[in-house]
């Protein structure tokens, strides 16, 4: 036997590239955001966390360069010996202020921040509550934390009653975190975040919140789930990333003054990584004044998937409900989902495709992200597309969908 036998065993994805149905890393040869080239064939991009368009913003591509004139490729360290810049600290202020926090904290990635900041925070005889659909990122974050002799519950997806009964078995004096998602990466379903934050209260918990997919998106000006939700003030600390609304790489906790210098100085993950380059924080920053600038781009986003989950739902697809810029439409298998995805990609369609150990068998999907960019032409030729081979696959029944809907689709775009 051999540690690599394993891997010589593996075959699961070169049965799926000789079948031609295998989705996964397609190689981009250029992009404008909603249009992208890959095998010189132009597609729409309906799978981006891009998801208000700004990496393609002349305004940060600027930003980019002049960061990288000033400061060279990289700070070669961590943020805790050479990684820290001007740039740094800038953006540590204006994402604290902009989530009306004391202190903000930067991180390599979104990845990066949730084992850095939960992992440290949640010790022995301490006790953090995790929802079960909660980011990869999160559950390796819960595995470090038990590694630490903190103790870790897992509750029921957004189950406020599973949630309390377990709060209700600890002690009211023991330390507790409760830790979720704003918004389901997965599915796009909203953390109940009213519900959670009366919990907290009752039980003596802090909450911390992931906001990947809720900032720049939910709550007035983009602030995200918390803000939506009324609820900015109870949430203690929130963990973001720069890879989706602000166009960048990276990662950040906002919260208190005391709670982020604790992290500064016990965050293995903020420690011993380098930090994110200058050229990643000036294009988040710089993506953050844009945002303040413009309130209507969370409108757009919104109103961009409200149009699309509209139109695929009249068409019969079986959807996810979800507030946010992410539409999951379920198949149900992975050759299903796998011979979906291949036929709209044929078609000039790029999306996500979901699949088991990722997602509970039964829960394969599409994932669709929208952009505050994408046209109603994009918007139409994606409904078009879905209706075409959800019929051909006998996932829909060819309904015909309102032509309010599907007007003016152009063939031209994937010419
Ligand atoms: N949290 C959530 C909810 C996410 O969806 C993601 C990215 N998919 C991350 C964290 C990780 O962020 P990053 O890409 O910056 O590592």
């Amino acid at each position: 036997m051999n540690i690599f036998n394993k891997c010589r065993d593996y075959v699961y994805a070169d049965r799926l590239k000789a079948q031609g149905i295998y989705p996964y890393f397609k190689a981009i040869q250029d992009s404008d955001g909603p249009e992208v080239t890959i095998s010189n064939r132009k597609l729409i991009m309906a799978g981006s966390n891009n998801y208000l368009g700004l990496t393609t913003h002349p305004r940060v591509q600027e930003a980019v360069i002049k960061a990288t004139e000033q400061y060279g490729s990289s700070c070669s360290g961590s943020r805790f010996l050479t990684g820290t810049t001007v740039l740094h600290e800038e953006m540590e202020y204006k994402l604290a202020e902009f989530m009306g926090k004391e202190s903000a904290l930067l991180f390599t990635t979104g990845y990066l921040t949730a084992q850095g900041v939960i992992a440290p925070l949640v010790g022995r005889g301490e006790y953090l509550f995790s929802d079960k659909d909660n980011h990869a990122s999160i559950a390796v974050a819960n595995t470090m934390t038990s590694a630490l002799n903190g103790k870790v519950l897992r509750y029921q997806h957004n189950n406020m009653d599973d949630l309390e009964n377990r709060l209700q078995r600890v002690e009211y004096d023991k330390p507790k975190l409760i830790v979720t998602d704003g918004v389901f990466s997965t599915f796009g379903t909203t953390a109940n975040m009213r519900g959670i934050t009366r919990l907290a209260r009752k039980y003596n918990a802090n909450v911390v919140m992931d906001d990947a997919h809720g900032l720049g998106i939910l709550g007035p000006g983009g602030k995200g789930t918390a803000h939506h939700f009324g609820v900015e003030d109870e949430v203690d600390l929130t963990i973001c990333t720069f890879s989706k609304s602000l166009a960048s790489t990276g990662g950040f906790v906002v919260g208190d003054e005391r709670v982020i210098n604790y992290l500064k100085h016990n965050s293995p993950a903020l420690m011993f990584s380098a930090s994110p380059t200058p050229a990643a924080v000036a294009a988040a920053l710089t993506a953050l004044e844009i945002i303040k600038e413009s309130p209507d781009l969370p409108h757009k986003v919104l109103r961009n998937a409200r149009k699309v989950r509209t139109g695929l739902k009249e068409l019969g697809f079986n959807l996810v409900d979800s507030e946010a810029a992410i539409i999951a439409v379920m198949l149900g298998d992975n050759e299903r989902t796998f011979r979906f995805w291949q036929a709209l990609y044929e078609e000039g369609l790029f999306v996500n495709a979901f699949i088991s150990p990722a997602v509970r068998d039964g829960e394969q999907m599409l994932r669709l992200s929208l952009m505050a960019t994408h046209l109603d032409m994009h918007l139409d030729f994606i409904l078009h597309t879905f209706k075409k081979i959800g019929t051909r696959l006998d996932v829909i029944s060819g309904t015909p969908i309102s032509m309010a809907l599907v007007n003016n689709v152009d063939r031209e775009l994937v010419a």
